[in-house]
């Protein structure tokens, strides 16, 4: 079975080197990982995995909610010349948070700016929301042909809304502790659904940073709670992850 880990932070590891994390993602059918930017200081480091494991890193670059207010003002300018430099790059991960966030300044109008990037330069788009279904009333007829809302753990819905506008669905291990998790597996349309383990936060340990060698368990949990063949299921979600990354 092939996989390809749609959302991680090779940069933010603290045990083990990019290099050893992805030989044991290799060896486990993780052939991709896209390597997700937070931060303006990040996108150095997403672009150095980029150049150096050129056959399996798929860099994207973007500013995340939690960190908008330490961009520089030229951040727009800065972040279109790392898409020009990348022509593979996705834009993420951007989005709304009102946890750790409640001001509604900067962080709409840095969303609204990745958004419009994402439309102008066809790229697909990286979505955090956490408690922003409000907001997102805003976005829905906005958003580029492709896009994913990661580590998706929220409401019914917001699920709804993402499937009507023709977004993907991305689940990582912290939906193995929803109680609703059966019911929100199998909402999504199996062209719709991408895996991911966010590394190295969201992994089924809290106290251990996940690597992408896990997207095999998450397949089989996921594909048991939609009574899915597991090996059906992994090459459908393997040919969505490349349909959305276009490699
Ligand atoms: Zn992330």
């Amino acid at each position: 079975m092939q996989f390809i880990d749609t959302h991680l932070h090779l940069q933010d590891y603290k045990t083990g080197f990019a290099t050893d994390i992805l030989n044991s993602a290799s060896s486990q059918g993780v052939e991709k990982v896209v390597c997700v930017s937070s931060l303006m200081e990040d996108w150095d480091k997403v672009a150095h995995f980029a150049r150096t494991y050129a056959s399996s890193v798929v860099p994207a670059f973007g500013l995340h909610p939690w960190y908008v207010r330490q961009a520089k003002p030229d951040w727009q300018q800065r972040l279109r010349e790392f898409l020009i430099r990348f022509p593979q790059a996705l834009i993420g991960e951007c989005g709304l948070d009102r946890i750790k966030n409640p001001d509604d300044e900067p962080q709409n109008s840095v969303f609204y700016g990745q958004i419009m990037l994402a439309n102008e330069l066809n790229r697909p788009l990286i979505i955090h929301a956490v408690k922003a279904q409000d907001w997102l009333e805003n976005y829905w007829d906005m958003l580029p042909p492709k896009f994913v809302f990661h580590s998706y753990n929220g409401k019914r819905e917001v699920l709804k809304k993402i499937i009507s506008h023709g977004g993907y669905v991305s689940f990582c291990a912290s939906i193995l502790r929803n109680a609703d998790k059966e019911e929100l597996v199998n909402m999504v349309p199996l062209d719709k659904i991408l895996l991911e383990t966010d590394g190295p936060y969201q992994g089924p340990d809290k106290n251990s940073e996940v690597t992408p060698a896990y997207l095999p368990t998450l397949a089989a949990e996921i594909a048991a709670l939609r009574h899915e063949n597991l090996e059906d299921f992994a090459m459908r979600v393997y040919h969505n992850a490349k349909e959305f990354i276009h490699v």
